[in-house]
């Protein structure tokens, strides 16, 4: 039975934890111990003293990340079995622990029920971000609970998490290996190769939530001229490739991610692909390129809207954007373009796209409708957690 400090909410105020959503905002809580930190793993009490469960105490709106809605003990058993449980998945139902399988996403936050950790799988290497300063303060319990994960042959696990925890929380976290150390760091996706950045890239160096989309996006390559824009480490631009592209035009403003595009294809193709890697501002290489050229086009964006307050006018970006790309796209060409702003519903995206349609007055048509692919689930009572979304269209 555990024994935390105890949250007081106020009266009502249990309903939406009840309903199994996994976060306590600050103006819900009546009262606290005193002896509450930052980073406390805490006992969240409704207003007539019933326990509704246990979760990580913050300083900020969401004051309590739930961890579980009984009383459980948050020790290494308790990290162990939430692995265990994700990893089943993967493992199980989802098929991508394979042997030209080996990127995945273990653990999704809330979707995993582990809210503010990311847990992202390269081979035998662990990249762990915590987005929450109790996890950052478990960090040592859950790389241990990772490298005994039986099965997942998990040997190395880098901590990463200088840009995620809250900087006011002062934590100054160190990016290092908390387990094991730098070797292979070729990750294999559906076959293909990849050289994957832990150390120096964004994110946790690669971006797995694109698999299924780039999966697809090889079905539809065959024998088209392709411009895969915002192309980081080429995911789609080798897909593109291994369905058979007349030719691949990567491009991507950071001249390190064309570096990392051309290695990659280099790694899958040697100097045989028809490839091209650009440094060049993604407005300006839509402005300068030629008319009717590229058939198929990918616009996968960094988040234009870190925050709510910013979605005015990333909407108005994502439609500048995709007016440039479609009003220069011959008729018969397909255009995939991506949303991965958590703040953008998928509904102000596809207005946002449509505004482009209609501002080019070109005749499209929906082929797809794209999300983030099952290694990042969405809890059905936290829809938060949804935040990819992409289309297929028809350009005439
Ligand atoms: N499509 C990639 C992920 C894209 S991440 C994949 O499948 O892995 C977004 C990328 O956009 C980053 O590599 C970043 O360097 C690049 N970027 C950001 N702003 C840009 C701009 N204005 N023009 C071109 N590239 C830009």
């Amino acid at each position: 039975m555990s024994n935390y400090p105890i949250i007081k909410l106020r009266r009502g105020k249990e309903e939406s934890l009840l309903r199994f959503h996994p976060w306590v905002f600050s103006g819900a809580i009546e009262s606290m111990d005193n002896k509450i930190e930052e980073g406390d793993t805490v006992k969240v009490v409704s207003h007539d003293g019933n326990p509704l469960g246990v979760g990580h105490y913050q300083i900020g709106s969401i004051a309590v990340r739930m961890l579980s809605s009984s009383l459980d003990e948050i020790d290494t058993d308790f990290y162990a079995k939430r692995l265990a449980e994700a990893f089943e998945l993967r493992r199980g139902a989802l098929n991508l622990c394979r042997e030209d399988n080996n990127a995945y996403r273990l653990i999704h936050g809330e979707g995993d029920f582990l809210p503010g950790l990311i847990v992202d799988i390269y081979g035998d290497t662990a990249v762990m971000q915590a987005h929450s300063p109790g996890m950052h303060y478990a960090r040592e319990i859950i790389a241990r609970s990772l490298v005994d994960l039986d099965g997942a042959g998990i040997k190395n696990v880098y901590y990463k998490s200088e840009t995620t925890l809250p900087y006011k929380a002062s934590l100054d976290p160190q990016n290092d290996y908390i387990i094991g150390g730098y070797h292979d760091n070729v990750a294999m996706e559906n076959g293909l190769k990849f050289y994957v950045d832990w150390l120096k890239g964004q994110k946790t160096g690669f971006f797995v939530d694109q698999r299924d989309n780039r999966a697809l996006l090889r079905k539809y390559a065959h024998g088209r001229k392709v411009l895969n824009m915002f192309c980081y480490t080429g995911g789609f631009s080798i897909y593109a490739l291994s369905g058979g592209a007349e030719l691949v035009h990567s491009v991507d403003s950071s001249a390190k991610a064309v570096a990392l595009t051309d290695a990659n294809v280099k790694l899958n193709f040697g100097d045989s692909a028809n490839h091209k890697a650009i440094a060049e501002d993604a407005f300006k290489y839509l402005g300068d390129m030629p008319n009717g050229y590229y058939d198929l086009v990918i616009l996968d964006p960094p988040a234009f809207a870190k925050h709510r307050g910013a979605i005015h006018n990333a909407l108005r970006g994502y439609q500048r954007l995709n007016a440039k790309a479609m009003e220069k796209m011959p008729s018969g060409s397909l255009l995939f373009t991506f949303s991965c702003s958590q703040a953008v519903s998928k509904e102000q995206f596809r207005l946002a796209v449509f505004s482009a349609a209609a501002q080019t007055g070109r005749r499209v048509r929906i082929l797809h409708q794209l999300t983030q692919p099952p290694d990042h689930p969405v809890n059905i009572y936290h829809p938060e957690g949804e935040y990819l979304k992409g289309l297929i269209l028809y350009i005439e």
